[in-house]
């Protein structure tokens, strides 16, 4: 649980400036600066080995890994002013937040608001310390973009639920200890049929099988439910009301899927921009800008594009928390972010030229590979969390207004 000795939201930000300066200067490893990339590993930041899980503790036990969270479930119970100061702190000595994961990104501010007083204690602050994993039970074989199709389901047993089915596709399955799953509880009615339940991965008559991806990993699997038990202490929300609380989490995920949290943490953490890669690669002219002058055209349309996205979405981010939650404009946050993440690596595969498409071996450094499979693995982003094409047909029904053709 955090201890938040902090100072109230209208006290001095000067003071509470000079506070957070401290204890990073006290807390941050620099051996971490430009490490963020470990938070793509399994391990998440303890992938950046000993300082990585040092750090991930630190954070964890300040509650500033979710600043914004209330202190009763773990968080920092900053004002949203005071979070702003630490992030440009963080972002100032090269420091980036290793908490992360489906817990931090979706599904716990999704328990903060449908979960009970007892769920949000027993699970909120081990989500904010990223001491557990927890994984994704939606998409199914028959259920994709037409999630509520789902057919996994939970039979009434009296004190507890028996899940009989199978997901796919679930991201990290083989590694997390919980999975919020959407499950149907009444073969009757679609949408009105589906319960959301937290389902303990290492409960009897769980089978994950990893599924390999075009960039060579195996981040995710297909689960199996054979006979599960899960006590109906672990449905969130009434029966019947998965479908309310599964679209919510999804807001979530498509705002942070759409790469502008992404990326505003990797410029925190250090990362290369596009342009300091050009120029290492292509070289600079006589008065220091990127030598090929038709690529740095293209780099500089890019960067504004991307910049302005940025901007766009942190405003948006803003406006959601201060009128109380994520909303359907994540649908075009989402669809445009994802496709400016798909051109940076095209991009970057350009400027890298051949050692961006090696695979393996001896001629190529990690750094060459990383680009290589993150290109390859960025293809799925206008997939995930919802296909480019349903996050237009929102935009036009839930913005736009426009009817269905029937
Ligand atoms: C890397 C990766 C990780 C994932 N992780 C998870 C996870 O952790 N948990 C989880 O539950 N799921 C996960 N998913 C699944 C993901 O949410 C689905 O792949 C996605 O919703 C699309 O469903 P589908 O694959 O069944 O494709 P389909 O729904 O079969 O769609 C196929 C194509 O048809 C198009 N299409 C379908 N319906 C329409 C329509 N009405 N109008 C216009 N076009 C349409 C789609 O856009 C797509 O191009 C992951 C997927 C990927 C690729």
């Amino acid at each position: 649980m955090a201890t938040n000795t902090m100072l109230k939201p209208d006290d001095s930000l000067d003071a509470f400036r000079a506070e957070v300066r401290e204890w990073l200067g006290a807390n941050f490893p620099k051996s971490l600066i430009g490490k963020i990339a470990a938070m793509m590993s399994p391990q998440g930041a303890d992938g950046a080995g000993a300082d990585g899980a040092a750090w991930r503790k630190a954070m964890g036990a300040k509650g500033w890994g979710t600043p914004t969270w209330p202190t009763e479930y773990g968080g920092g119970g900053l004002s949203r002013k005071e979070a702003a100061v630490l992030a440009q702190e963080m972002a100032s000595v090269g420091a980036w937040n290793p908490i992360g994961g489906m817990g931090i990104l979706m599904f716990g501010p999704t328990l903060l608001e449908y979960g009970s007083e007892a769920q949000k204690r027993q699970h909120m602050p081990a989500i904010c310390t990223a001491d557990i994993r927890w994984c994704q039970g939606y998409s199914e074989p028959g259920a994709g973009s037409d999630l509520a199709s789902l057919q996994t389901f939970a039979e009434d047993k009296g004190d507890h639920y028996v899940v009989n089915g199978q997901k796919t596709w679930t991201s990290g399955g083989q590694w997390a200890d919980w999975c919020f799953a959407l499950v149907r509880t009444d073969k009757s009615k679609k949408h009105e049929g589906i319960s959301f339940l937290l389902i303990d991965m290492k409960s009897p008559g769980i089978t994950v099988k990893p599924i390999q991806m075009i960039s060579g990993v195996s981040p995710f699997c297909e689960t199996f439910f054979d006979n599960v038990a899960v006590p109906k202490e672990n449905r969130v929300g009434t029966e019947g009301e998965g479908w309310t609380i599964g679209k919510r989490l999804l807001q979530h995920e498509r705002t942070n899927l759409s790469g502008g949290g992404g990326a505003a943490r990797m410029m925190g953490g250090g990362a290369k921009s596009l342009p300091d890669v050009a120029k290492e690669h292509l070289g600079v002219d006589s008065e220091g800008r990127i030598a090929d002058a038709e690529l740095r055209l293209r780099i500089i349309k890019f960067e504004m594009e991307w910049r302005a996205f940025l901007l766009t979405s942190m405003r948006v981010v803003q406006e959601a928390k201060a009128s109380g939650g994520v909303s359907v404009v994540s649908s075009i946050l989402k669809t445009v972010g994802t496709k400016l993440g798909q051109e940076r690596a095209e991009l970057m595969i350009e400027i890298i030229g051949l050692q961006g498409l090696g695979w393996e071996g001896d001629g190529f450094s990690a750094g060459d590979l990383a680009q290589t499979r993150g290109w390859l693995g960025g293809k799925a982003t206008t997939i995930y969390g919802g296909s480019t094409e349903i996050q237009n047909n929102v935009v036009a029904k839930r913005i736009l207004g426009m009817l269905d053709h029937q």
